[in-house]
């Protein structure tokens, strides 16, 4: 166990507008009983939670910033940036979402063939069921998987089938960096690169993406996400003060059970070392 503890802020957390397991009132409600104060909910490529998660944090008088998880790419390669502190109401929020529910869709086809090619059943049909009001993603298609029996566990699932090698040439089917950040960054959201460690990226590879993201219009990474090891967090620590980003911090939490950090809780980061981002806030 890495030195997590529990946090006053956590910025990266889902609910089931996306592939979390809580509503945005649970994941509200949790975050607030386990004293976080300044949460945002970034569900992947979706807002829909926001409506219902600011009138319970409005309740229990806790602080909710807008948020959402976008995937992205960079050079072919999926990348996610959360969005952060944009109005409800933002249209190019809308119009990014929107895109890509759809691509998620077409993908999710893509993903139904790809699964066929190798032997399996067409699980499209069982994975938007699974999905419902949700916005699609491979975690559905690894839950009906178990549920078939045709893997042991969602592990098994994103091991042989659905991790980023596994799904061959259908990955580069999201925005562009290019295209994508600099029309954000005009309506002045804060714009973070999630979870730096989670790439399949050369500390070379690393600094050229946080080197785009910054001369488009990115303004943040997160130097923590969930339980990460210290000194990787030290190391993105130094990164941010490199690039001048400013330095988010979040748990990514998804439920409450399973591989996933609790709400509020992520490595312990030196905020006097960095330019945090939720000072502004
Ligand atoms: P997608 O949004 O369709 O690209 O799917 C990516 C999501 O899958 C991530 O946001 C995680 O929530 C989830 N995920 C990735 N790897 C695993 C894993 N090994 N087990 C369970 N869920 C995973
Ligand atoms: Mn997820
Ligand atoms: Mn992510
Ligand atoms: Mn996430």
């Amino acid at each position: 166990m890495s030195d997590q503890a529990y946090q006053r802020v956590d910025l990266h957390t889902h609910s089931t507008a996306s592939d979390g397991k809580l509503t945005p009132t649970e994941l509200v409600n949790l975050a607030h009983q386990e004293n976080v104060e300044m949460l945002a909910l970034t569900d992947h490529d979706t807002i829909a939670g926001l409506v219902e998660a600011r009138q319970v944090a409005d309740s229990v008088g806790m602080k909710l910033i807008n948020g959402c998880e976008l995937s992205v790419s960079w050079k072919k390669i999926p990348l996610h940036m959360v969005a952060l502190g944009f109005n409800e109401q933002c249209e190019r929020i809308a119009a990014w979402t929107l895109r890509n529910q759809k691509v998620r869709l077409e993908r999710g086809r893509q993903i139904a063939d790809l699964l066929r090619k190798k032997g399996l059943p067409d699980l499209f049909d069982k994975a938007i069921e699974e999905a419902g009001e949700s916005q699609l993603g491979r975690p559905h298609f690894a839950k009906v998987m178990v549920r078939e029996g045709l893997v042991k566990d969602m592990n098994k699932a994103f091991d042989h089938y659905l991790g980023n090698k596994k799904l061959g040439q259908i990955r580069d089917v999201w925005p562009q960096l290019e295209d994508i950040i600099p029309d954000l960054a005009e309506t002045g959201c804060e714009l973070v690169l999630a979870h730096p460690k989670r790439y399949p990226l050369t500390v070379t590879k690393l600094k050229a993406v946080m080197k785009d993201f910054k001369a488009f219009g990115g303004t943040s990474i997160e130097i923590a996400s969930g339980n990460e090891r210290p000194d990787y967090v030290r190391f993105l620590e130094r990164l941010s003060r490199e690039f001048e980003f400013k330095a988010s911090v979040g748990s990514d939490f998804h439920g409450p059970f399973g591989p996933w950090t609790q709400v509020g809780r992520y490595t312990q980061v030196h905020e006097q070392e960095v330019n945090p981002l939720w000072y502004q806030w």
